[in-house]
């Protein structure tokens, strides 16, 4: 649509201006640092930072409901910059320019209604908001475009050059940094540390495809962080893990989505999030708070963060009910099927326990919820939710796992909806799926395949092994005809098929 087009009270914002002003805050001291450095952790006490903007209060200025139109309105730009999780840039990372914003089609992601069946089987009505179906098939990417946006706008201010950025994975970061530090081609080079043999091999196709360097490394996620932190302190790079404060502000985007697809009305809903190193959930709680204050939306969600069994730190810190006496303490992690958010030692943590302690206090009584799940039940979860028309990974199941937990515990009734979040795409983390079809799930996983759940392809073949065609050997006409005939009978036969 063109600008002239829409309504007046919108027209004058519907292009948004760099007029942020942004800068870091310490959660530890609370000192706060320009935006132009490349910062991750404070220089003074060594705490993680969250983004601020000394502009907020000019924004919480113009009404909830013209907020809301403009947002509605800007859907229809044609703007490549503000076609991702820019269109929220007031909100989002207001001191960049369009220019400098980097689009690889993140953002915006469906939202599907569970069927039936699966509400059935569930007992509260949800929907999943699918962040598999971003560009390299995780939610990471909305962190990345932001990350890679600020880097940009550095680049473009002469305020860096030849960065070299890196980070530590379990798999989805790295496929997303690489992804978008390869889009700025010569400008940034990136590099990669996985776990060895701790990533599926969809996940190392990724950054191997993007051209990063790739790191194997022995080991969990936990070890290769320690060694990025090591890096980035010593060395001049960049650092793209979810310490960097750009990619909380980044996947914020998926809140201010969320409220936007329910059309702005939050009453009665839940969100319910995996936790691993805990940057998504510090993110998702944020976003709400920011468009609460903003009087874009007038009630808070409920949210519950998920966790394994076998990487539970972030659960087992809420159990103790006196907040004075909690304790955080890092777990060694058992192996799990939700790899991806398999970490014992998450750097957020100081964020999660600021953040979902506003929103509590904010939503006037505990909204913030916390659930521990087996890996049985994320496994199974899974493969229910993908056999009803869903494309979820692990995580995914972890999530629906959750929500069912949640609703025996009481902490959501059924007079709720619920958003899952389908943090990566069913594909990246078939393998799996397929362990658990061919019952092969190593023993530490504490997961036995359930014979309902389980799918295998047959192999039809002929009863005369000569009457087989192959690339090689082509049958003669009559042969073929044979063949035909043998492998449709067999396969009406199986599916129990009737004359027509
Ligand atoms: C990274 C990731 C998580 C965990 O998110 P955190 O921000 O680390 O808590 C969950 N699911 C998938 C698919 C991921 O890639
Ligand atoms: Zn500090």
């Amino acid at each position: 649509m063109m600008l002239d087009f829409f309504p007046e009270d919108v027209k004058p914002h519907l292009i948004p201006e760099a007029k942020g002003e942004l800068y870091y805050e310490c959660l530890g001291c609370s000192a706060q640092y320009p935006i132009e450095k490349l910062l991750y952790v404070c220089p003074k006490c060594n705490q993680v930072l969250l983004i601020h903007d000394r502009n907020i209060k000019n924004l919480q200025k113009i009404p909830g409901s013209v907020w809301q139109k403009i947002f509605d309105f800007r859907k229809m730009l044609k703007t490549p910059a503000l076609k991702g999780i820019y269109r929220y840039h007031e909100f989002i990372g207001s001191c960049i320019p369009l220019e400098s914003i980097i689009y690889l089609g993140e953002g915006h992601t469906p939202v599907v209604e569970a069927n039936e069946t699966l509400k059935e089987m569930v007992g509260v009505s949800f929907f999943y908001k699918n962040d598999g179906q971003n560009p390299s098939a995780s939610f990471k990417d909305r962190g990345m475009a932001s990350a890679l946006s600020s880097i940009k706008y550095l680049i473009d201010q002469d305020l860096v050059s030849d960065v070299i950025a890196i980070c530590a994975s379990t798999g989805d970061t790295s496929a997303a940094a690489a992804l978008y530090a390869s889009y700025l081609g010569p400008l940034i080079k990136s590099a990669v540390l996985l776990p060895h043999k701790k990533v599926t091999s969809q996940q190392l196709s990724q950054p191997l495809g993007s051209g990063a360097q790739v790191f194997e490394i022995p080991g969990v996620f936990d070890d290769c962080m320690k060694i990025v932190e090591n890096l980035s302190s010593q060395y001049s790079v960049v650092l793209l893990n979810s310490k960097n404060a750009w990619r909380i502000l980044g996947q914020e985007s998926y809140s201010y989505e969320i409220a936007q697809d329910f059309d702005w009305d939050m009453k009665n809903k839940t969100v319910v999030v995996p936790i691993g190193n805990a940057g998504n959930i510090s993110a998702v709680m944020n976003g709400f708070i920011k468009f609460y204050e903003a009087n874009i939306i007038n009630d808070l969600p409920k949210i519950i963060g998920v966790q394994s069994e076998h990487a539970d730190p972030v659960f087992r810190y809420y159990l103790e009910p006196d907040e004075s006496k909690r304790q955080f303490k890092p777990v060694d992690t058992k192996p799990s099927v939700a790899q991806a958010a398999m970490i014992g030692n998450p750097v957020s943590m100081p964020r999660v326990i600021q953040i979902a302690k506003k929103y509590n206090s904010l939503a006037g009584c505990q909204h913030v919820f916390f659930v521990q799940v087996t890996e049985q039940s994320i496994m199974d979860w899974q493969l229910l939710a993908n056999k009803n028309g869903h494309i979820v990974c692990t995580q995914g199941g972890e999530c629906l796992a959750g929500l069912v937990k949640a609703f025996k515990n009481n902490i959501v009734t059924n007079k709720e909806t619920a958003i899952l979040d389908a943090t990566a795409h069913a594909i990246k983390f078939s393998e799996f799926q397929d362990l658990y079809f061919k019952a092969k799930i190593p023993k530490d996983y504490k997961i036995k395949p359930n014979p309902g759940n389980i799918n295998l392809p047959s192999l039809i073949l002929p009863d005369n092994p000569e009457l087989a065609p192959s690339q090689k050997k082509r049958l003669g006409e009559k042969d073929f005809q044979k063949f035909v005939k043998d492998i449709s009978d067999k396969i009406a036969n199986k599916l129990n098929l009737k004359v027509s």
